[in-house]
């Protein structure tokens, strides 16, 4: 080992400010001795800690009665712990441990304290020992030298010191030794952090879940992490030193790059969406960030891309956007889903110069059979109808469930009106053959209404409004037929609209009116009551009957407050009747399943009795059948309420409908109106008279009484009463009449 007769002190760091001359050849030596062992650990790639223990012991060996000690600031709690004291137990460095930065904490404490090397010769009188003094005597330090420990930052970030057990100043040699103590911890230490977080890079590069690639600054592929290779398949050697030119889908065009590579170059980074091929070819989308790394002299030096695989994502995506759009029952379109559809077919059928045919579609019944199934089976069959009605169609049409049972229907690129009614046929067909359900055959059928692109309307709010107008036709006119749009039915809702705009009028105007229709007991041949029917004074068509107003009035709504007003003026004119001298009559009252819907009928009935005083047994409410099959528990619960209070039921149009004896039972009904149409023919069809006596058969053995309507000759009154009806009413004893003719009826007759 070749000695050197001085030491420079460029080749010592940190030891600029010192004067090399006053150290020995004998010290000197030792310096470099010290310094070539130390770097011959760490170039043989030696662990740290190893270094740095190797530190301590080479200066404890060459200062004799004394031990080394490094410290680190624990900068979060501001504190210095021990990172390295080879010579001292765990137990005595668990006493130093925690020691703090502050004017009395001791060498150590100081040096962070001042930022700068502490000299402290006697421990024991020194007051930067003030706080840690007991520390001098359980150690026995006489002396302590401490030295800052730099971060490459330049921060202080420890302390390296040499502690004596006799008094003593340190010598230029003491003060070099601790020096380079300081410095080549200050370097081993900061290697390690990089090299830690080299480490850390590392783990994160091959453990991620994304796919991370890095180029150079050409672009050139440098490394890829192993979910880069799980992703695309390529591995570090098929892509190394190739572009990502390699990923390309050929989906973007040049632009999309030149527009994804400005932004990295104008913000430093890009994010975004980018189809790119996996090495198998397969297409896929993944969502990708690109930085970019820049070095010391803040040049790009490198590019770091991350991307992870959104195909699962786009296609939950498209589920969603799929459920969304589609009716959960029955998977078809939705209605806006179908209006797209619509609205294509119409651009595309204006330029072909083709027709569409539009049709809204309706079940008949459908309410009965879900009412008599249950709701889950009613579910059950209208899948069963979308799937039947499917089956009609061809891949260009469509369809869609607009709530309930009604579907819209879209006939692509139709010829003529006979192409559209062929395939109507073929629906009304379809949905007419029984469907085996639940063990037995149900048969149904539906209403088609058809409108046609473009003779009924170039959009769907016209198409459809047309469509469903012809669809209401297709049911008053008997059910399982189709009709198609004419002009006729737009002049039908022209009318609808004025009736609809009057009704409101006829409200705030007192236009309306009550006739009054005596009921008559074949027993005593006595008017035993009447029923009240409604009449509207139009201002320019004269006196209404109800046929025209009323299911205009129970569409709108209006009939709730209109059945309101009827209840209150027909008790009112009973008792305006008995204040005046008649008999106590009954008062029968027509009420609309609209008036149970929508309003609070019940309510309403007791505001009118307590605000009249009519006795609540001479009420009777004329109930339709079809009330019977509308919410059951909602109208249970509000006849109940009017039972209890001693008002009277009856069933308007008995046998036209579809109650049954067990409907009647559970609502507790006093009384059956045998429907005109059977009394009608009563003498010359044998079908209607056996129907007419079995009905009185039936009521009178559930205790109901029976009244038949329609009654106009003697020849009826007669079959009527071999039938053994109850009670009667019809133009034979009197057509119906205002109240005051009313009145002079009864005491005339
Ligand atoms: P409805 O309750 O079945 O009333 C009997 C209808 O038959 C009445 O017609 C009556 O004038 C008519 N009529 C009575 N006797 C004879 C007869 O011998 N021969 C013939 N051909 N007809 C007879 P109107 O008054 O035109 O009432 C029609 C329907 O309007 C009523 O049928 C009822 O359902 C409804 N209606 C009447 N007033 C009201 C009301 O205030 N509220 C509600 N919701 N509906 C009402
Ligand atoms: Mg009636
Ligand atoms: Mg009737």
């Amino acid at each position: 080992m070749s000695v050197q007769p001085t030491i420079s002190a460029s080749s010592v760091p940190h030891l600029n400010h010192l004067d090399s001359g006053q150290l020995s050849i004998e010290e000197q030596n030792q310096l470099l001795k010290l310094q070539r062992a130390i770097l011959e650990s760490v170039a043989r790639g030696a662990d740290h800690m190893e270094v740095i223990n190797q530190i301590c012991r080479l200066e404890e060996s060459l200062l004799s009665n004394a031990f080394s000690s490094v410290m680190l600031l624990d900068e979060h709690n501001q504190q210095l712990n021990v990172y390295a004291a080879p010579s001292l137990s765990p137990e005595q460095i668990g006493k130093i441990n925690g020691l703090r930065p502050s004017p009395g904490g001791g060498s150590c404490g100081n040096v962070i304290y001042q930022q700068k090397v502490q000299y402290v010769s006697n421990t024991l009188t020194d007051e930067r020992w003030e706080d840690i003094r007991h520390l001098a005597h359980e150690f026995d330090v006489k002396a302590c030298w401490s030295i800052p420990i730099f971060s490459a930052e330049n921060k202080v970030i420890g302390t390296f010191a040499l502690s004596s057990f006799e008094h003593r100043e340190p010598s230029l040699f003491h003060r070099m030794l601790l020096e380079i103590g300081s410095s080549i911890i200050g370097i081993v230490l900061n290697r390690n952090k990089y090299q830690e977080s080299l480490r850390q890079f590392e783990k994160v590069f091959e453990g991620s879940e994304q796919g991370i690639m890095v180029t150079d600054a050409r672009h050139v592929i440098l490394s890829v992490n192993p979910a880069f290779t799980k992703m695309l398949g390529f591995t570090l050697d098929d892509v190394k030193g190739k572009t990502p030119k390699v990923l390309s889908s050929g989906l973007h065009d040049a632009g999309f790059y030149r527009n994804l590579w400005e932004s990295v170059d104008h913000f430093g980074h890009w994010r975004g969406e980018i189809w790119n091929r996996r090495k198998n070819g397969e297409v896929f989308p993944e969502w990708i960030s690109i930085s970019e790394v820049k070095n010391a002299s803040g040049e790009v030096s490198h590019y770091v891309g991350t991307f992870s695989d959104i195909s699962d994502l786009k296609s939950a995506q498209k589920e969603i956007q799929y459920l969304s759009s589609h009716d959960a029952l029955t998977g078809l379109p939705d209605i806006t889903l179908f209006r797209d559809r619509l609205e294509n077919a119409i651009s595309i059928a204006a330029a072909a110069n083709h027709n569409i045919g539009l049709l809204a579609l309706n079940l008949d019944n459908f309410k009965f059979l879900n009412d008599s199934l249950g709701y889950a089976s009613g579910d059950k069959l209208l899948r069963l109808f979308a799937e039947r009605l499917k089956a009609c169609l061809r891949e260009t049409d469509s369809i869609c469930r607009h709530g309930g049972d009604e579907f819209i229907i879209l006939l692509n690129n139709m010829q003529d009106d006979d192409s559209i009614s062929y395939i109507v046929d073929t629906l009304l067909n379809e949905i007419s053959s029984p469907f085996a359900f639940a063990g037995s055959n149900i048969s149904t059928s539906c209403s088609i209404g058809v409108a046609v692109y473009p003779t009924d309307g170039n959009d769907f709010e016209k198409l459809f409004g047309r469509a469903r107008k012809a669809m209401s036709q297709a049911k008053e006119e008997g059910r399982n037929t189709a009709r198609f749009f004419t002009e006729k039915l737009n002049t039908d809702s022209l009318h609808y609209l004025n009736i609809a705009y009057g009704l409101r009028e006829a409200l705030a105007h007192h236009q309306f009116e009550l006739h009054y229709q005596p009921q008559i007991s074949l027993n005593s041949a006595q008017v035993i009551g009447a029923e009240a029917l409604i009449r509207w004074h139009h201002p320019q068509n004269g006196l209404q009957p109800p046929a025209q107003f009323i299911s205009i009035a129970e569409q709108t709504g209006l009939i709730v407050e209109i059945g309101e007003w009827v209840i209150e003026e027909a008790c009112r004119q009973a008792m305006e009747w008995q204040k005046n001298g008649l008999p106590a009559l009954s008062m029968a009252v027509n009420v609309s399943a609209v008036q149970f819907r929508r309003g609070n009928l019940a309510k309403v009935i007791i505001k009118a009795l307590e605000k009249t005083g009519l006795n609540p047994q001479l009420l009777e409410l004329e109930l339709t059948e079809s009330i019977l099959l509308e919410d059951i528990d909602h109208l249970l619960a509000q006849l109940d309420t009017l039972k209890k209070l001693g008002v009277k039921l009856a069933i308007d149009d008995f046998g036209t409908g579809y109650s049954s004896l067990a409907y009647l039972k559970k609502f507790n009904i006093d009384r059956l109106k045998i429907d005109q149409s059977f009394v009608r023919d009563i003498n010359t069809d044998p079908n209607d008279a056996a129907i007419v006596r079995a009905i009185v058969q039936m009521a009178h053995t559930l205790n109901l009484d029976v009244i038949a309507e329609g009654v106009e000759d003697e020849a009826m009154l007669k079959h009527l009463r071999d039938c053994g009806c109850d009670e009667v009413q019809g133009y034979l004893f009197s057509r119906p009449l205002p109240a005051a003719d009313f009145a002079r009826f009864i005491q005339t007759s």
